[in-house]
């Protein structure tokens, strides 16, 4: 794949999506960014649409405010994008990251969706040499956390 390189801030993508998903949908996602900007290098495109699928699933599995909190830590960015929704079997995790993968039952055939939003995500994280991690309790919520290195220039 092609990356398309360049040193950006991550708090401003994070808030025009928040703001979209308002009007779309009616539904807040509230930004938490304590240091005001998180500056990464990647690929801005193939980054804002990670942050599509991450916020579109957490908009579908749960109905309340979901929440993202972006930082940076010792050359580490961390993102959490947490919502308090339906969560996911801790047996299904290591699944969710295939292609066309789905977690079985009514609840997941009741929303659209072909199974592919996570593969993808997994993919651009991948391409940024970062990780994502899944932490989710069945009718609590789920956190979708990620790692990028805060590479210089
Ligand atoms: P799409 O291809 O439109 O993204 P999808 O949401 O089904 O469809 P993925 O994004 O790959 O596909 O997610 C895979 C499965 O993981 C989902 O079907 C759902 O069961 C589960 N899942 C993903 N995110 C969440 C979440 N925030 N809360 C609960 N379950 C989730």
């Amino acid at each position: 794949d092609w990356l398309n390189m360049e040193s950006f801030d991550l708090v401003p993508i994070v808030d025009e999506l928040s703001e979209m998903m308002h009007v779309t949908f009616s539904r807040t996602v509230r930004v938490n960014a304590a240091s005001g900007s998180v500056y990464l290098k990647g690929d801005r495109d193939k980054i804002r649409q990670l942050f599509v699928i991450l916020i579109d699933n957490a908009i579908k599995y749960s109905k309340d405010t979901i929440d993202v909190t972006v930082s940076s830590v010792k050359q580490t960015v961390r993102v959490y994008v947490t919502d308090k929704g339906i969560g996911i079997p801790e047996n299904e995790i290591p699944y969710l990251f295939e292609r066309f993968y789905r977690v079985d039952g009514a609840r997941s055939r009741a929303t659209g969706g072909v199974g592919l939003g996570l593969s993808i995500a997994k993919r651009i994280v991948d391409l940024h040499e970062g990780q994502i991690d899944v932490m989710s309790k069945p009718g609590h919520g789920t956190t979708i956390m990620l790692q990028f290195p805060q590479r210089k220039g």
